[in-house]
């Protein structure tokens, strides 16, 4: 009686077709049909690449030292064996040649002559139509999630701070977590204002954040999926790129642009700095990167002009640019008695904070009594054995985490600002004529004034410069502005439970 061994895989694609037991059925009816004796199945599960799989490595240990007592390998069909075509003759050819072992699919008869050459074209014909199979499958799915996410569609599983649905169409889309997506406003908010990752990661756990590993912050951080971005891949001659996405924003892009050369993660675009183009750098092209300059020769002069490296088709003229941005100064500046009366308001701010402060600060000092008191009770407990190894753990990272958040915010919350107060209202009467104190500044001075003004989120878009944000008291001003067509200044979406930043000055 001649011996055989079957071997059954299962891949996530056709699970209803060729179940386990399915498949088990039909290798053991084909022994029975040809009088088979079958010694053994070996079952692959999980799907893993070509022949890295568990039970396949065993099948070939086992074909190895026992090959003698085997006469047929018996699979369901060829694309079990492997999706690649290649491959799959290699290890055929091998098999067959080295082990004397014939490979059968329970689809085909025993009386097959398998030496013949039409019978190797058969075999080659089925492994390419499977590996076709998967490639087109594989094609269609790249040009389906390609074409998605090119038009700002953001369609894998939603980082936390986001949550998957679906539109009116029916169609993949995220939307912000009202629990998680403050908290991680939050976390870019901590970085911005320079708190040390730990800090930023301890706050950011112990607000239910699943992190893991010490490169978690920093991957939250370069995600631009929070900045309202979305990552397309490169695809065929497509390189890669980010874009616009029809997703909300939880930063402003502006922010994250500043936070990946921060990281190191994109160079500082502009090193040189050029008096003929002191919006390098600080202006954004519509798609939210930083625009660059260049120049061309003209009969006397140099010609300078704007640009973004991803939409090279626009040339921005810089004297254009640059008159238009005098008009938006000119109308930005403030009234005698506006500013008088936001002298008035800071001295009042001013006081609420401190007052606010005081507030939070008892409080943030009780809360870490009690996790101080708690830390100490768990030792003991600890100690008389009255709790396990695993709890003691579990609960010391706990109050450990809550702990070092607690005492950041508690440094946060003592820091004096009176003197940045004082500062504050010593600048204010120049904001009567901000377009004659901006032209008279240097070049670092007018691009931090404009990072302050638009959040380092000034855009030129159409013909108009664009911001989602405005510095507080410039707000009054943004009708009129929009009106002229020197500004247009649309609000991002608010999220409630964030706390806003008391900084009249800007940071
Ligand atoms: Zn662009």
């Amino acid at each position: 009686m001649k011996k055989a061994i079957g071997y059954i895989r299962i891949s996530d694609k056709d699970q209803s077709n060729f179940s386990i037991s399915g498949q088990e059925k039909y290798i053991r009816e084909y022994c029975e049909r040809h009088n088979l004796h079958l010694h053994s199945i070996f079952t692959d599960e999980k799907s893993a690449k070509d022949f890295d799989r568990k039970a396949w490595q065993k099948l070939e240990d086992f074909m190895r030292t026992s090959y003698r007592d085997v006469d047929y390998l018996i699979v369901i069909k060829y694309d079990r064996f492997s999706r690649n075509a290649a491959a799959g003759l290699n290890k055929i050819e091998m098999i067959e040649k080295k082990y004397r072992i014939i490979i059968v699919s329970v689809f085909e008869q025993m009386s097959i002559d398998y030496d013949s050459p039409f019978y190797f074209k058969q075999r080659a014909d089925m492994l390419v139509n499977a590996e076709f199979e998967l490639r087109v499958i594989r094609d269609r799915t790249l040009f389906g999630m390609h074409e998605a996410l090119s038009s700002g569609r953001y369609v894998s599983k939603a980082p936390t701070g986001y949550l998957n649905t679906r539109d009116i169409y029916n169609k993949p889309f995220i939307i912000i977590d009202k629990e998680k997506g403050p908290v991680v406003r939050r976390v870019f908010e901590m970085y911005l204002q320079g708190a040390p990752l730990k800090a930023i990661s301890d706050y950011a756990v112990s607000n239910g954040f699943p992190l893991r590993g010490n490169s978690a912050i920093t991957r939250v951080l370069t995600n631009p999926v929070y900045a309202g971005l979305v990552r397309v891949p490169a695809y065929k001659y497509s390189p890669e790129k980010v874009i616009p996405g029809i997703h909300d924003p939880l930063i402003s892009t502006g922010d994250f642009w500043d936070i990946q050369v921060r990281l190191g993660v994109i160079k500082q675009p502009h090193t040189v700095q050029n008096e003929a183009v002191p919006l390098r750098g600080v202006l954004k092209c519509f798609c939210g990167k930083s625009l660059t300059a260049g120049n061309s020769k003209g009969k006397k002069n140099y010609y300078w002009y704007y640009k973004c490296m991803d939409h090279l088709k626009f040339n921005l003229s810089a004297i254009k640019l640059h008159k238009q941005f005098d008009d938006l100064l000119d109308n930005l500046s403030l009234d005698p008695v506006y500013l008088d009366y936001l002298r008035q308001s800071a001295d009042r701010q001013m006081k609420e904070e401190v007052k606010l402060k005081s507030v939070r600060l008892s409080s943030v000092l009780y809360d870490l009594d009690s996790v101080t008191d708690k830390l100490e009770s768990l030792e003991e407990k600890y100690i008389n054995n009255a709790i396990n190894p695993e709890t003691y753990q579990k609960w010391h990272g706990k109050l450990k985490r809550s702990e070092s958040a607690l005492k950041y915010e508690k440094e946060t919350l003592q820091e004096d600002r009176r003197e940045y107060w004082k500062l504050y209202e010593e600048q204010l009467p120049k904001l009567s004529d901000i377009k004659a104190i901006y032209n008279m500044a240097t070049i670092t001075q007018k691009q931090v004034f404009i990072k302050a003004v638009f959040k380092s989120d000034l855009r030129y878009q159409d013909g108009v410069y664009r911001t989602p944000y405005l510095l507080e008291m410039f707000q009054p001003k943004a009708a009129l502005l929009k009106e002229k067509r020197l500004l247009d200044y649309e609000k991002p979406l608010q999220i409630s439970g964030v706390t806003p930043v008391c900084a009249p000055g800007g940071t």
